[in-house]
């Protein structure tokens, strides 16, 4: 789920902030690199954040692929230890 970087809430769609916090700090339509410093942090943190959930949702995909592998070539799964 995408956050808002300043206040933590919830987004529906891809932005950075929701619409309050746009409308408090005065960034409505403002680009990116015209942003202050410190909501430029946020938001470098919130991607940072949303790159490891990407990372941590491929690695999940990645281990369920292996388990239908293992199940086709073995016709069932096993309790082997996978490294
Ligand atoms: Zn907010």
């Amino acid at each position: 789920m995408n956050c808002c970087c300043i206040c933590g809430k919830e987004l529906t769609g891809t932005g950075w902030l929701c619409h309050e916090c746009a409308a408090l700090w005065g960034l409505e339509k403002r680009p990116f690199k015209q942003w202050p410093a410190w909501v430029r942090a946020c938001k470098l943190d919130e991607e940072r954040e949303r790159i490891n959930e990407r990372a941590r949702e491929a690695h999940e995909v990645y281990f369920s692929d292996y388990l239908d592998a293992e199940r086709g070539a073995y016709g069932e799964y096993n309790e082997d230890w996978i490294p």
